[in-house]
């Protein structure tokens, strides 16, 4: 069985089709690329795999786990291993780098996190804990984020925030990391350096979905690789069997 098992998944937002029958496998430890042009419902499958939109229909399966998750709550979903990060997601910028990445770990701690971040002695072993945890997971990064891990969150550069947002998703110790997008609005040497991150990433046993428009990205990272257009599944295969894709050509370029 695969670690997700996506079925006849559909969406509908008013008369519009977000998604419409979509149907993944995705397999342990593997690295899966998402691709298709803008509203085709690539995010959309992110909101309603975690729960933070409903779908229509379908199921999804996770591994060793009965429930189908579209009938599950959010918390319990990212407790049974399932972490995203946002298209457009701010930090919470008054608390500290370090903060910030320890609250991914909140879904694991009895009192939750504001009594592990703020708490007195019942919360306080689980707080330094999650502390260790959060400077390890940091640490993929090397020293950009440890060496502000006091410093405020708005205090962070851009390329910065999209890293804290992958450590604060990975505190939660998943089974499935989902990045939407995660290289936008980073620069050519910075990407490149996310590629070399996220290998990290799925090297400590994480699967990874990845959302992403920049090709090479999609290219250096994805053993394999689907395309959506308006919801539904174009063509799923190597990279280079789906950007030959005629069908994907046109939906980037247009009919013309
Ligand atoms: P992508 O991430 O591939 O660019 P989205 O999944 O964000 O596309 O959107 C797919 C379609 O669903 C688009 O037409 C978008 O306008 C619509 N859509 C997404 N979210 C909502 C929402 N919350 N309410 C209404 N329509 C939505
Ligand atoms: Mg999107």
């Amino acid at each position: 069985m695969a670690l997700l098992t996506v079925r006849s998944l559909t969406k509908y937002f008013g008369g519009l089709t977000a998604l419409n029958g979509f149907s993944l496998d995705v397999e342990a430890g593997e690295i899966l690329g998402i691709i298709g042009p803008n509203g085709s419902g690539k995010t959309t499958f992110f909101n309603v795999l975690t729960g933070m939109h409903r779908a229509n229909g379908g199921e999804v399966y996770l591994s060793g786990i009965k429930a189908n998750l579209l009938e599950t709550k959010t918390h319990t979903i990212i407790r049974h291993g399932i972490a995203r990060t946002f298209q457009n997601q701010r930090p919470f910028n008054n608390l500290s780098v370090l903060e910030n990445v320890m609250v991914g770990g909140h879904s694991r701690t009895r009192g939750g996190v504001f009594s592990a971040l703020f708490g007195l002695r019942a919360a306080r072993r689980d707080r330094e804990r999650l502390k260790g945890e959060a400077r390890e997971v940091m640490a993929i990064f090397g020293k950009r984020l440890l060496s502000m891990e006091d410093a405020p969150a708005w205090n962070l550069s851009y390329a910065n925030r999209r890293r804290l947002e992958i450590a604060r998703a990975i505190v939660s110790k998943p089974r499935i990391l989902l990045l939407d997008e995660p290289t936008a609005g980073m620069n050519p040497a910075e990407s490149l350096q996310l590629v070399k991150n996220i290998k990290d990433i799925n090297r400590m046993g994480i699967a990874v979905i990845v959302i992403e428009h920049d090709m090479r990205v999609i290219k250096q990272l994805c053993q394999r690789v689907v395309a959506l257009d308006h919801g539904e599944k174009v063509v799923e295969g190597a990279y280079s069997e789906v950007r030959n894709n005629p069908r994907v050509i046109e939906a980037y370029l247009g009919k013309d």
